[in-house]
């Protein structure tokens, strides 16, 4: 069994404790791996690694640092394949679509090779008579990582690649049902260069989270989760003085209107309610059906639906995999018997889908409930799977008020063809990420990612400039190189001349 170690100061360290977790492929349903826990000595010692290399790459020249995150790029880009195999046996999520993510990653990675650009502070000459004032831009410490089991390369890479060319150093926390992406990162950060304890990765759980949480030498903390640890992660961090973000739970709706093409919103939402098997914080897990989209929207969704191919991640032909574990598929089938139970209609049963695996997989199909109001716990919880609600409002306005309920608020989508309601509906909606015709509305890599209410605590969003700002601390310098004889004591607050 393959056993899936930290990466301390350049190098694979096997975790000395005794606490370790089996890593599973979900498709196959059988552990192929374990994964070593840290104990608090080894999270000290990643963090003393960290530290003891910042004060050599916060001073390297940024072309140097730029060019050492441009090998990373190009080494990510090289080895792309075999990093998407490599997500999908421990994710199960279909290669194309691990492909895709890490794709996504990789447009973090290219905005960050742009940081002496983005570091640039502004200089205003004479600000005051023979005075300059001038700000920089400077990189805060030792900074930790910690990220959810959904997109095991992908969220790192939206934070670690601007944390890294802003001059910090990095403790990675990744999950522990995916953990081997990460030390293929930190393998390919020391192929390109990087040098010794600017990356590293420790593994384990909320005891290894808690010891980042506590130590008085990380300076940021970049959470992305559930909101329940994402609060915790929010008042623990911050209690011991650290700045955080973290990024919670999501419940994202989509809106469709009567005037929307049909046949275009059903694509949608097929794909972003069932790609990843739904385990993706930007998936459409409710739809609002406007008066009369709903009946056509729900026939077309359910024909395209019932066709999905449902199989491992490495078939070609799938175009959805397992669930993450077989307790988690247990209970995402809970919520359909909720559903049920609570008077939904269960239009699709994903219990009863045909499923192209080996039996022992973490397997379930597409399920789609009609009819769902919003005091049912299939509406109200962030279910994490492949099941779609679909709540019918009768106006613009009952959606809108739907949506603004919901305690999460990371994105929302309208499908229509009326651009005054897709103006009200981006100006109105009270989330982070606005979808008009576009299912999964993830911001591009120079523009931030974040979620407003219970998905979002803090109030900095990841990567784009926002990143940038996070992982540094502003200084504003006045300065005097002319009129340097002396003028005599004066103890009023300094005027402008
Ligand atoms: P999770 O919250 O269970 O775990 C996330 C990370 O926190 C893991 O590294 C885990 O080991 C650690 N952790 C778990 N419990 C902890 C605790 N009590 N104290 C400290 N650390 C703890 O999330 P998950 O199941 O891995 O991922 C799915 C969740 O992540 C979903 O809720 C999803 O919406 C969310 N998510 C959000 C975003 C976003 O951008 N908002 C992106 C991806 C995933």
């Amino acid at each position: 069994m393959k056993r899936i170690t930290h990466w301390i100061n350049g190098e694979p360290r096997i975790g000395v404790g005794d606490r370790h977790a089996e890593v599973y492929n979900p498709a196959i349903g059988e552990a192929t791996g374990r994964v070593d826990f840290a104990t608090a000595e080894e999270v000290d010692q990643a963090v003393a690694a960290a530290a003891g290399a910042f004060t050599s790459w916060r001073t390297t020249s940024l072309t140097k640092r730029t060019r050492t995150v441009f090998a990373f790029r190009n080494l990510v880009e090289k080895h792309r394949g075999e990093l998407a195999r490599l997500i999908s046996e421990e994710h199960g999520k279909v290669v194309a679509d691990a492909d895709a993510a890490l794709g996504r990653g990789l447009d973090v990675v290219d905005f960050a090779c742009g940081i002496p650009h983005l570091l640039k502070g502004e200089f205003s000459e004479n600000s005051s008579s023979g005075i300059d004032s001038y700000s920089i831009r400077q990189p805060v410490g030792v900074v930790a990582g910690v990220t959810p089991f959904n997109f095991p390369a992908m969220v790192p890479m939206c934070l670690f690649p601007v944390a890294i060319a802003c001059g910090n150093t990095f403790v990675l926390k990744p999950s522990e049902k995916d953990p081997s992406a990460s030390v293929r990162l930190a393998e390919l950060w020391a192929e390109a260069g990087l040098p010794d304890g600017v990356f590293n990765v420790v593994q384990g759980d909320k005891a290894a989270v808690d010891c980042l949480l506590e130590h008085a030498d990380v300076q940021a903390v970049s959470f992305v989760g559930s909101s329940p640890v994402a609060r915790h992660i929010y008042e623990t961090a911050t209690h011991n003085g650290k700045r955080v973000q973290a990024l919670g739970s999501a419940k994202n709706h989509m809106v469709v209107l009567p005037d929307a093409n049909v046949d275009r919103a059903a694509d949608a939402a097929i794909g972003a309610a069932y790609g990843s098997a739904g385990e993706r914080c930007m998936s459409i897990s409710v739809v609002v059906a406007v008066g009369s989209a709903a009946d056509p929207f729900v026939e077309q969704v359910i024909k395209r639906a019932a066709e999905l191919r449902v199989g491992p991640g490495d078939d070609p032909l799938s175009e959805m995999g397992p669930l993450i574990t077989g307790q988690h598929r247990d209970r995402v089938a809970r919520y359909l018997d909720a559903g049920v139970e609570a008077g939904a209609t269960l239009a699709l049963d994903g219990r009863n889908h045909q499923i192209f695996g080996a039996e022992g997989g973490f397997w379930l199909g597409p399920s789609l409930f009609d009819h769902v109001s919003a005091d049912m716990s299939i509406y109200t919880d962030e279910i994490f799977g492949p099941v779609l609600s679909v709540v019918r409002a009768d106006t613009l306005d009952s959606a809108l008020e739907l949506v603004n309920a919901s305690p999460y608020g990371n994105g929302a989508s309208i499908f229509t063809g009326d651009g005054a309601a897709a103006r009200r509906f981006q100006s109105e909606v009270q989330v982070g990420m606005v979808g008009i015709n576009v299912p999964i509305p993830v911001p591009v890599a120079y523009y931030s990612f974040g979620g407003w209410k219970d998905s979002l605590f803090g109030d900095t969003h990841m990567y784009g400039p926002e990143g940038v700002h996070f992982y540094t601390r502003g200084k504003v310098v006045t300065s005097r190189w002319a009129g340097m004889e002396a003028q005599g004591r004066s103890l009023g607050f300094p005027a402008h001349t």
